[in-house]
């Protein structure tokens, strides 16, 4: 089957030009990027950057991928990135672990006596 290399679009057998793009088809799509498609899921709200990196390393130690978002804008350090979290940030799992890595922070969590979130 022919594709579109831009849009990846497949096109029936014998169609020359993608009609969106209006460049020539090809006949196998090359692989997609080598980056590892990851559907980031957000884990939970951060209050700080500490917590932030202590629940990383946790979660690392358990073998799973952890990517911290900070909602601050760079330079503006006061400026929230969005005005409705009042959070730091974001701690984000691949989806696939997301219900792991949830039980372990809550496992972590309720070892803390005097963790005062949720
Ligand atoms: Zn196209």
């Amino acid at each position: 089957m022919p594709f579109c290399p831009k849009c990846r679009t497949e096109y029936v057998e014998g169609t020359v030009l993608c009609s969106d793009c209006q460049i020539e088809l090809i006949d196998e799509l090359p692989p997609e990027d080598d980056v590892e498609m990851v559907n980031w899921q957000v884990l939970q709200e951060l209050p700080d950057e500490v917590v932030g990196y202590v629940l990383k390393g946790v979660l690392e130690e358990a073998g799973i991928k952890v990517y911290i978002r900070p909602l601050m804008i760079p330079g503006y350090e006061r400026i929230r990135a969005s005005w409705f979290k009042s959070n730091w940030g974001d701690l984000l799992v691949p989806e696939e672990n997301l219900e792991e890595a949830r039980e372990i922070i809550d496992e972590y969590m309720s070892s803390l006596p005097d963790y005062e979130g949720e």
